[in-house]
């Protein structure tokens, strides 16, 4: 089945937003087994929207248009798409109500008379409701093809690809697609490809492919069979093989869950409270960490202590350290971490000091991170060398510290 996607929106032509939904798309057909052979974008025009949209519907099967779904004049994808499969547009009672107790919700006092333009829907179309916006998703289905539209903002477009297209594409195919996301902190892409060679050389169904992500290595395991539960039963030896070959490194195999997740749910389980002190992260980590639904539970305090003064004004590091060692050294770190934790009463403290450049400091390196755990009365502490720029080695800093936070409260690691 050959897919082809349009991304609609003069803003993706002069280049005032990145087309992350073509990005996104692709990956889930991908994840499908479809095969998607053409992607154009297309702006806000009519005429050259409809000539595209007839191109695709003679060479391929299903064709997925993103955005142009508001209520606004410029919006015009269902009326084109509309117009291009032959149907008429009709009201649609149910999506009217949707919207009406959309705006009920958020609490608008007035509905413009634009917005019902929303609730008009090609004749015979599947209307896919959306939970995080107005503009309802749309299926037609038109001559054996699946001309599937969907609204532009991501945050409304994934989740309602992910509940209603993903499973409605998956149908049209004569196998099931599932998958695992095996997800691994604390080790390297390449040392992981070598520890699974054999499994990556043997693999047919399942396949194993390798994502690596800032500090984290990602497989994705996924099964073909006839129904959702014969995939997972091929699904199941394969996964169990990685964890007895990864162990803890996996932190989970949920695809939905971070890292951060992954942390703040460990601590509530061991009923541990956090604290984070951190320097050259400028609080990232606990953004990070207080992104997380929930982190109030565990997360008590982060301090961000850039200059030398506030790391001694707020977490009591010795004069005589920073003059000795320096801001960025091992015992810097150590000091954060232990006065961190007391300072707060909290059971856990990690801290982060390092130089992200591109200016070196203290005639230290750029790249040159120390981390240090607080934890149970023992303090360990780590010395990095991380690559790439300033954002890089920063963010890079953020997951290694989550990482390091992990593993001291897996192994609650000695001194
Ligand atoms: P709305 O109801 O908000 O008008 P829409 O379905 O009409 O939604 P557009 O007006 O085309 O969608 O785009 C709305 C916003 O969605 C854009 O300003 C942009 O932030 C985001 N967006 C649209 N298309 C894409 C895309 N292909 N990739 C990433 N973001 C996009």
């Amino acid at each position: 089945m050959i897919v082809e996607l349009i991304s609609v929106g003069t803003e993706i032509l002069l280049g005032n937003i990145v087309n992350t939904n073509a990005a996104y798309l692709s990956e889930q057909c991908a994840l499908l087994g479809l095969s998607l052979y053409y992607q154009s974008v297309v702006g806000d025009n009519e005429q050259r929207l409809a000539e595209t949209l007839e191109m695709a519907m003679e060479r391929s099967d299903v064709i997925i248009l993103s955005g142009g779904l508001g209520p606004t004049q410029d919006d015009l994808t269902k009326e084109v798409a509309a117009k291009v499969c032959g149907k008429e547009l009709v009201p649609d009672e149910h999506s009217k109500n949707r919207i009406e107790e959309y705006f009920k919700n958020i609490g608008a006092r007035k509905i413009t008379d634009n917005n019902w333009k929303q609730a008009m829907v090609p004749e015979g179309s599947i209307v896919v409701d959306n939970h995080n916006g107005t503009a309802p998703g749309i299926i037609m289905e038109v001559n054996g093809k699946s001309v599937i539209l969907l609204p532009g903002p991501p945050n409304e477009l994934r989740p309602m690809f992910e509940r209603d297209i993903f499973p409605y594409l998956n149908k049209l195919q004569p196998e099931t697609i599932s998958s695992v996301m095996v997800k691994m902190c604390g080790v390297g892409e390449s040392a992981v490809e070598t520890e699974i060679q054999d499994l990556i050389n043997g693999q047919s169904n399942p396949t194993i492919a390798t994502y690596a992500k800032t500090g984290e290595v990602h497989l994705r395991v996924t099964a073909k069979a006839v129904d959702e539960k014969e995939a997972k039963k091929l699904l199941k030896p394969v996964v169990k093989e990685l964890k007895n070959r990864f162990g803890t490194k996996i932190y989970t195999i949920d695809e939905k869950v971070s890292l951060e997740e992954a942390v703040i749910e460990m601590l509530k389980e061991k009923e541990l409270t956090l604290t984070t002190a951190e320097s050259i992260t400028g609080g990232m980590l606990s953004a990070r960490l207080t992104n997380v639904p929930g982190a109030s539970e565990v997360f008590k305090q982060g301090f961000v202590t850039y200059c030398n003064r506030a790391k001694r004004k707020l977490l009591d590091v010795k004069k005589s350290t920073l003059k000795d060692y320096g801001a960025v050294s091992e015992k810097t770190a150590k000091e954060m971490a232990k006065n961190g934790a007391f300072a707060t009463g909290s059971d856990v403290c990690i801290s982060l000091t390092g130089i992200a450049g591109p200016a070196t400091e203290e005639d230290k390196p750029v790249g040159l991170v120390y981390m240090a755990c607080s934890y149970n009365n023992k303090i360990i502490v780590k010395e990095l060398h991380l690559n790439g720029e300033r954002a890089k080695i920063r963010e890079n800093a953020v997951v290694k510290a989550l990482t390091m936070l992990r593993e001291c409260i897996l192994n609650d690691v000695e001194e």
